[in-house]
């Protein structure tokens, strides 16, 4: 436990981690509630919203309905989607999308002036809103981020990196945050009766991850080490289409461009997804994925070839795509792409309840640091922008009122930006290497062995704590699961089980996995608890 000595802020309204797109809009969504929004890097530009490329999807279109919606999230989540929430995200997405009008988003129009809808892998329908092609997330974090700057209720802190979450008597009371570096940094305690988790996910443990450094799963290590219940940490998303230049992270090649006819082919100009499944480019992610990964570990390449399907609309279509491409020589009108696996998404997370509600009182998460249960074992593109809106609109509906006091005067710092450091690199090629696409208990055993050693060495550091907290969820959720299922691909374990089951687990949980990774059996961690 760490003490912050005399430097308390009292945030007496809601106290959000995180400045992407679940924090901002759950802040938005607050007002005039008071909401004090603390993060690392600045409000607008920061975290995985602002890189997000493809969109978010709703059923808008003629002919499309939020229960076929909500039918294509619980498929893809190969048996593990909690439909009655799927149900909802699907219910509200429309909305959620008039909200983002509400604050400017400049969506994209078709001719007629109605917002354009694309098709994307697994959706039976054209329902993706877009913005330039592919720069939804960075046009929505910059307009929710002007939105919430003039909104008096809200107060934009940045430049501070939370460490630990405070919890008296069995309740979340307040956030750890150390504010500027070394001798000149200082720890601050900032209290609150309600405390939101939008921290995102901890693609960056990956050494190959398409995720910004940011992305450390701290927000998750924070509540596993408060002893929140966590579930499905096991079920990592693998983008399929990260462009393998060698760059880190790795740009994307939206799935968007599969979705316009682009295909994959290997060195020798193979199309090989057509003899993987029947769907070819737009099976889901996971099969995908694995498929490319195989052709790699063959000692291949893979390719994403648009030159046919989007050939010289390219810039104008996909103008981040093509700005990554070009920066590394290859130009996406003429040439195929080299692409591999990264990881992506997490679909696990602190387990939340239908109103963001987490297993301690006084704490709420959403955005991609929670677990709702929606994506099951794999989540379909474009759902995760959506399920922070839905999931950040439904917290602050239960916020709101929750202690309507007046924001406290406690004056904060003034800002100064965060440079996340990525983690160390003995975890992050130990992710990729021994939990990443493809599982098995060896490597998974030897995985949980060499996160203790690096916490261990690192003596306690809050920030090093939670980056090993997470992994170690993650390792020690996929150990147990002996199954495979969505995104999670077991080589010891090929066969899928009758009956689904989600994981929840503690941290507690996790140490135990991780000190006796031969015990036969963890059924007990299968159980819901309530919220
Ligand atoms: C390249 C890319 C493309 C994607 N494309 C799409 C897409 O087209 N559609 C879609 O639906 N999804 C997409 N996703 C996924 C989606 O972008 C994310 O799941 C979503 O943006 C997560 O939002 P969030 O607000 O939960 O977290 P983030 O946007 O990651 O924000 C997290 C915030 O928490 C802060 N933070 C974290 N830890 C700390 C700490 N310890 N101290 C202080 N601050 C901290 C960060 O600075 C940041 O402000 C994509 C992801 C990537 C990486």
């Amino acid at each position: 436990m760490i003490h912050a000595a005399g430097n308390v802020v009292e945030a007496k309204g809601a106290l959000i981690l995180g400045a992407g797109v679940a924090g901002l809009f759950t802040a938005l969504k607050l007002a005039p509630f008071p909401a004090m929004v603390i993060a690392g890097a600045q409000p607008g530009v920061s975290g995985s919203s602002a890189w997000a490329q493809g969109g978010i999807a709703a059923a808008l279109a003629e002919g499309d309905s939020p229960e076929s919606h909500a039918a294509d999230t619980v498929a893809a989540g190969a048996g593990l989607s909690d439909p009655a929430m799927a149900a909802l995200l699907a219910a509200e997405a429309p909305d959620r999308i008039e909200d983002l009008l509400r604050y400017g988003t400049p969506f994209d129009r078709d001719a007629a002036g109605k917002l354009a809808l694309g098709r994307e892998a697994a959706h039976a329908m054209p329902r993706i809103v877009h913005v330039q092609g592919d720069r939804a997330g960075a046009a929505i974090t910059a307009t929710l981020a002007a939105a919430a700057r003039s909104t008096p209720s809200i107060a934009l802190l940045e430049g501070f990196h939370a460490l630990e979450l405070a919890v008296e008597n069995g309740r979340v009371v307040g956030l750890f945050a150390r504010y500027g570096l070394g001798a000149e940094s200082r720890l601050i305690l900032f209290r609150s009766s309600a405390i939101i988790l939008a921290s995102g996910g901890p693609g960056a443990l990956y050494a190959v991850t398409t995720n910004p450094p940011e992305s450390r799963g701290e927000g998750l290590g924070m509540a596993a080490r408060a002893g929140v219940i966590i579930a499905d940490p096991e079920f990592v998303q693998f983008h399929p289409t990260a462009i393998a230049v060698g760059r880190d992270p790795a740009p994307l090649a939206t799935e968007a461009l599969r979705g316009a006819g682009a295909t994959l082919i290997n060195d020798k100009g193979v199309r090989f997804m057509l003899a993987v499944h029947a769907d070819a480019e737009l099976a889901p992610r996971d099969v995908v994925a694995r498929a490319i990964h195989r052709e790699i570990a063959r000692g291949g390449r893979v390719f994403l070839d648009c030159t046919q399907a989007i050939g010289a609309a390219f810039p104008e279509k996909f103008p981040t795509v093509c700005a990554s491409a070009r920066a590394a020589g290859i130009d996406p009108v003429t040439q195929p792409i080299p692409v591999a696996p990264a990881a992506h998404y997490h679909m696990g997370g602190v387990a939340t309840d239908e109103f963001g509600r987490a297993s301690l009182k006084g704490l709420w998460a959403c955005g991609e640091c929670a677990s709702t249960g929606v994506h099951g074992a794999n989540r379909l593109a474009s759902n995760s922008l959506l399920e922070a809106l839905v999931f950040g609109a439904r917290v602050a509906e239960d916020v709101h009122g929750h202690n309507a006091v007046e924001l406290g005067r406690g004056a904060p710092p003034a800002p100064e930006h965060w440079q996340a450091a990525l983690p160390p690199r003995a975890l992050r090629e130990t992710m990729s290497r021994d939990v990443g696409i493809e599982r098995h208990a060896d490597g998974l055993k030897r995985a949980l062995a060499a996160i203790v050693a690096v916490e261990r060495a690192g003596a306690g550091e809050p920030a090093l704590l939670n980056m090993t907290t997470a992994a170690k969820l993650i390792a020690a959720g996929a150990l147990a699961r002996r199954e495979s299922r969505g995104a999670h691909f077991r080589t010891d374990y090929l066969q899928t089980d009758v009956v689904p089951a989600r994981t929840f687990l503690t941290l507690a949980d996790a140490d135990r996995i991780a000190q006796q990774p031969a015990a036969s059996s963890f059924g007990k961690l299968r159980m819901k608890p309530s919220c």
